[in-house]
């Protein structure tokens, strides 16, 4: 529990820097420098603190990168971390490039949930917003992902203004005709090339606002799990559902309950953090498990009431989202 009363519950393990696309709200187009291997957790030293995090009260982790599945043998590693007492939820964000091939295995070696991203159903401009080609793959993975039955897969689209207002009725109507909740995640200012301003997030108010327009009323869902970020909506005719993630118009801050570690293991206790605690350092070392949940209690215990993307005094993390974890 950290100095505001908040109970740190889930997990974000990137297992990864690297990518195979190259979002613009994320990474650089050109001359990205990945961690050398030597740098990367392996997935013994994973599992060695997540062994250690659980029996703190962590219940709930989500793998994310970089891009997950570029991570060799992550099947593996989600096995491991499946043996763990105590994890009582186990999910994966990913872009959805490799869930043709990988959907199964991840399900098979017991992965609960996905979050797949997709911004775009056009594929020049995901070709525009990714640098990449790949589109049709992504969709093909969101089909191997949903033979693969998964318990929940959610669909996420970042908003930023003069992009994602033409997308919003076509995300949508993808999705409910998926069966699956759409959901919009405002642009938060962790691009690598520092092209964030405010002016750039299209609100989740403002999405709303399209969304009854085009398809008619929504009306707040019933929350269910309050540490969820996301707020849902549902469509007045019974049509389907769809979420909100809105940390900059109305930020979350006040109930987080998440900690993250990076690829090269450092401990962050928030997105914006400007420090970090080395826990490779102690895994390395063979340090005791005590030393281990020491560095986790230190870490949140310093953390802040809230990312202060709105206050002057905001200082922009040195690193962008790939690098974190988002
Ligand atoms: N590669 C995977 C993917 O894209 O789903 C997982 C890692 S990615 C960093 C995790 C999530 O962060 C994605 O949903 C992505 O859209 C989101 N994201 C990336 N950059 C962001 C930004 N600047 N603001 C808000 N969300 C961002
Ligand atoms: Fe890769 Fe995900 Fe970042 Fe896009 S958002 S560049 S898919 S890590």
């Amino acid at each position: 529990m950290d100095s505001f009363d908040r109970t740190h519950t889930s997990l974000r393990l990137s297992v990864t820097d690297r990518c195979n696309i190259r979002c613009f709200y994320c990474m650089p187009a050109e001359g990205v420098r990945f961690l050398p291997r030597s740098e990367i957790l392996s997935f013994e030293e994973i599992t060695h603190f997540v062994r250690v995090v659980v029996p703190m009260g962590v219940t709930r982790i989500r793998i994310t990168g970089g891009e997950p599945l570029v991570r060799a043998e992550l099947p593996t590693l989600i096995a491991m971390l499946r043996e763990i007492d105590g994890l009582e939820d186990l999910a994966l964000t990913t872009n959805g490039m490799l869930l043709g091939e990988q959907a199964e295995p991840l399900k098979q070696a017991g992965l609960d949930r996905l979050n797949i991203s997709l911004d775009t159903l056009d594929a020049a401009k995901f070709e525009r917003m990714t640098r990449r080609q790949g589109l049709e793959q992504v969709l093909a993975g969101i089909d191997a992902a949903q033979r693969a039955g998964f318990a929940s897969i959610r669909l996420n689209a970042l908003a930023i203004r003069d992009e994602t207002e033409e997308e919003v009725v076509p995300l949508v109507q993808f999705a409910r005709s998926r069966g699956l909740v759409m959901r919009f995640i405002e642009f938060m200012p962790l691009d690598a090339e520092g092209a964030w301003q405010h002016d750039r997030v299209l609100t989740g108010e403002a999405i709303r606002g399209i969304l009854e327009r085009d398809l008619g009323p929504l009306a707040p869902a019933e929350r269910t799990d309050t540490s969820q970020p996301a707020v849902d909506y549902d469509f007045a005719d019974g049509s389907g559902r769809v979420g909100f993630i809105n940390p900059v118009s109305e930020p979350f801050c006040g109930a987080c309950d998440r900690l993250r570690l990076t690829a090269e293991g450092q401990i962050r206790n928030c997105l914006f953090s400007t420090t970090e605690s080395d826990a490779r350092k102690l895994l390395r070392e063979g340090a005791s498990d005590g030393a281990i949940e020491q560095l986790v209690r230190e870490s949140i215990a310093a953390k802040k009431p809230g990312h202060g993307i709105d206050d002057q005094t905001f200082l922009r993390p040195q690193r962008a989202m790939y690098q974190i974890g988002g």
